[in-house]
């Protein structure tokens, strides 16, 4: 049986991290580091989304600020609220919950943002810093499964590494990374060809394909590390619904040397590397040394 690389401990032991940084920039530079959230529209998932963050944010002893704006909002409005944000010297991370409404061009607002102040990492900026690896703000998702996996398995140089998607929020900075730390990098998406074959040669199989329990037990190599970033909602018992991952856990976990659960597994690392990113932007407009790996 595969080994669980817990998410859940791993998050709670990197957001008290965070919380020892945040305090020691309180007491040497009188400094609290600041988050702000925008949501447009009223999207439930977000909405539960937002709450989370902001209780996080306040609990490792941040400053938490929330703009809701409406379902109507225009992109000039967003706009001019980011530029208000990259001017407040209290707001040392910026946020847009995305999806965006549909008359507002996420990729305009995404990349209005001060790159410095990107805790996303999705700015141009910060794609190209992490695609010639410069030292910048990488995305959440992705940084955590690299801290899980490093965690877990300690040096991946030499690995091969199959990546299954190719979204420019998860797939394509996890190949970055990977890369980076020395892995043989594959990333196959919905036309690659037997797909199967090309799991089945992975010593690290990330999967973040946004289809329930997709990868089963039969294509995964004996001993391999698992990390599952999907989140998905299927019917269960009793007309309740549950959450599921991009991989046949049960079987999975036969033939795995470890994996992550869904949920309770790449989940909570999203928001603690959020609060982290924050913790590292404040540090970086200060000039005091950030190091929480
Ligand atoms: P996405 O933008 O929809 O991308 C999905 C990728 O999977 C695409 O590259 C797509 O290929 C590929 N794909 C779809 N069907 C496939 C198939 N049958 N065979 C092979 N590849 C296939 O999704 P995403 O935003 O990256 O998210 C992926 C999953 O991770 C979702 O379940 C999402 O909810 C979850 N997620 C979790 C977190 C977290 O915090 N844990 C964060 C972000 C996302 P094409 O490019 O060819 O279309």
């Amino acid at each position: 049986m595969a080994g669980i690389i817990d998410g859940k401990v791993f998050a709670a032991e990197l957001r008290a991290r965070v919380a020892n940084v945040v305090s020691g920039l309180k007491s040497s530079h009188g400094l609290v580091p600041g988050l702000a959230v925008v949501l447009v529209g009223e999207d439930p998932a977000s909405e539960v989304y937002v709450r989370n963050k902001g209780k996080q944010t306040v609990e490792v002893g941040m400053a938490s600020f929330e703009h809701r704006l409406p379902d109507k909002t225009t992109e000039d409005d967003l706009l001019a609220l980011i530029e208000q944000l990259n001017g407040d010297p209290a707001v040392h991370g910026i946020l847009v919950q995305l999806p965006l409404p549909a008359q507002i061009d996420a990729h305009a607002v995404i990349n209005a943002v001060d790159p410095d102040k990107d805790v996303d990492g999705f700015h141009l900026v910060n794609v190209g810093r992490l695609a010639t690896g410069e030292p910048g703000l990488v995305p959440c998702t992705p940084l955590g499964c690299m801290m899980l996996l490093r965690a877990h398995a300690g040096d991946l140089s030499g690995q091969n590494a199959v990546i299954v998607g190719r979204s420019n929020i998860v797939g394509k900075p996890m190949a970055a990374l990977l890369l980076a730390a020395h892995c043989t990098v594959t990333v196959a998406h919905s036309r690659t060809k037997d797909l199967i074959d090309v799991c089945r040669q992975a010593d690290i199989l990330i999967a973040a394909v946004g289809r329930a329990e997709m990868i089963q037990g039969d294509w995964i190599k004996p001993g391999a590390t698992i990390i599952d970033v999907g989140i998905n909602r299927i019917d269960g018992e009793n007309g309740k619904t549950r959450l599921v991952g991009d991989v046949e856990f049960v079987s999975a976990s036969a033939v795995a040397g470890a994996i992550t659960p869904v949920p309770g597994g790449v989940g909570p690392m999203t928001i603690a590397c959020l609060l982290r990113n924050t913790a590292q932007a404040a540090c970086a407009v200060n000039g005091a040394d950030f190091t929480v790996e």
